[in-house]
């Protein structure tokens, strides 16, 4: 079909079954369908897998997705397959098929049937890959998870820095990028990296005005305050993000000698426990999981009602991310931090013997966190500026969600904090 045929809401009704785009997804596969350079920031959740997905279904000829992670891509095969009645339609390339297997992909390829085909970026640097896809027709690159790119992303894989001199040898195609990582520094280094100054650019708001957002100094008494907290909150969802294994079955534990029905969650657990403990989760068994960094990854819980940072991330993005798991159905997230400079002086620790350039990265970005901890301005204002966003902290929408615009203190107050 040419793109000015294509009646994109019956396509949209056809393989998806929604009525409407959400957010910026028309306009989105709009400017992929004629064949522009597209660069997407939306927050996680905000659906840009559909971005593609449909653009990739009404072109002509193969779009390949690049995409960090085997399980992500293999969960969107088999979504895509379920609303087709062609098994080829999509498929993953990647070492771990066998010889007919690939011999399989490739002639659905040639024979037009297969749409997305996706791949780790390590594969795409096969020769034998290389040199079978610049005999097919390509409709574009999609790039998922594009800040893995950047140095100053929180995923950084050297191989997604190779991909516009492997892009370029399969042929002038259109490449999409996109990513739930908002910083500017971020963006910059995807634009130049792959090499489109030119893109057309759709950035969604980062704004979640359900959630509240706390720091509360960390003091000797934080675990009696975790405690309370979740008395006040009974019978809520929750997460409690911990920086250590350990703290984290301390902290699991102490809640569980207090009458709180909570699981540990790290990747020391083997992935039998682990599943296990997510599932009790998801089913409402327990009522908080204590985790680290490790729990999260596609956990998509809609009535998360807080999420607790007992140690304070090493980024904003992280921040973001992680009290992102709050309050995913609109109602109320309660996303409250525990802050004392202590623990930045530990995060920098972990730095040391680090490759300088990383280093200097990781100091820039705790500085950031610091800064936000600290501050007694309205804190939706600071993230959203920290990602580029400009906000009204007076009419805003939910300015008046967070402690500092709650209960504003005066500066010696503030100063008070900090010495802790
Ligand atoms: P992201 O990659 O931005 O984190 P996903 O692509 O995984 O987001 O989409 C998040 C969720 O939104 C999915 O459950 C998806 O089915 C849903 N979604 C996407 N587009 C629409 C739409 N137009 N209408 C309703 N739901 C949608
Ligand atoms: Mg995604």
């Amino acid at each position: 079909m040419k793109p000015n045929e294509i009646d994109l809401h019956k396509e949209l009704k056809k393989y998806f079954g929604f009525s409407q785009f959400k957010g910026l997804q028309e306009q989105v596969v709009n400017s992929i369908i004629s064949g522009n350079n597209t660069f997407v920031i939306m927050p996680t959740g905000g659906g840009k897998s559909l971005c593609y997905q449909l653009p990739a279904l009404v072109l002509n000829g193969t779009a390949i997705v690049v995409s960090p992670l085997i399980a992500l891509m293999k969960n969107q095969v088999d979504a895509i397959r379920s609303i087709s009645s062609e098994n080829g339609i999509a498929h993953v390339l990647n070492s771990s098929l066998t010889k007919t297997e690939v011999n399989q992909v490739k002639s659905d390829i040639k024979a037009g049937i297969t749409k997305l085909l996706y791949v780790a970026p390590e594969s795409l640097t096969k020769e034998e890959y290389i040199q079978f896809l610049q005999e097919v027709e390509l409709s574009f690159v999609a790039i998922d998870e594009a800040h893995c790119i950047s140095e100053w992303g929180h995923d950084f894989r050297p191989e997604y820095r190779n991909l516009k001199n492997i892009i370029k040898q399969l042929g002038d195609i259109p490449i999409i990028g996109l990513t739930a990582t908002a910083t500017p520094k971020v963006q910059e280094d995807i634009l130049k990296n792959l090499d489109m100054p030119d893109a057309n650019t759709f950035k969604a708001s980062f704004n979640r005005p359900n959630l509240f957002y706390e720091v509360r100094p960390k003091t000797k008494n934080i675990e009696g305050d975790i405690i309370r907290f979740i008395k006040q909150n009974k019978g809520k969802s929750g997460v409690i993000y911990c920086l250590s294994r350990k703290k984290v079955e301390e902290i699991a534990q102490l809640l569980q000698v207090n009458g709180i029905s909570a699981v540990p969650y790290h990747a020391g657990l083997d992935a039998k426990t682990r599943a296990k403990h997510q599932d009790m989760f998801l089913m409402e068994d327990v009522e908080v999981v204590v985790a680290t960094i490790a729990f999260g990854m596609g956990i998509d819980k809609p009535d998360v009602r807080f999420v607790i940072h007992h140690d304070i991330p090493k980024s904003l993005e992280s921040y973001y991310q992680e009290t992102g798991r709050a309050g995913r159905d609109g109602g109320e997230g309660h996303c409250l931090a525990y802050y004392s400079y202590k623990d930045i002086e530990k995060l920098e620790k972990f730095m040391t013997g680090k490759p300088v350039a990383e280093q200097e990265i990781g100091y820039a970005l705790l500085q950031e966190v610091v800064a936000y901890a600290e501050t007694s301005m309205s804190r939706r204002k600071y993230l959203l500026h920290y990602f580029g966003e400009s906000f009204d902290e007076i009419n805003g929408e939910g300015a008046d969600m967070d402690d500092n615009m709650r209960n504003p203190k005066n500066k010696v107050e503030a100063q008070d904090e900090v010495k802790l």
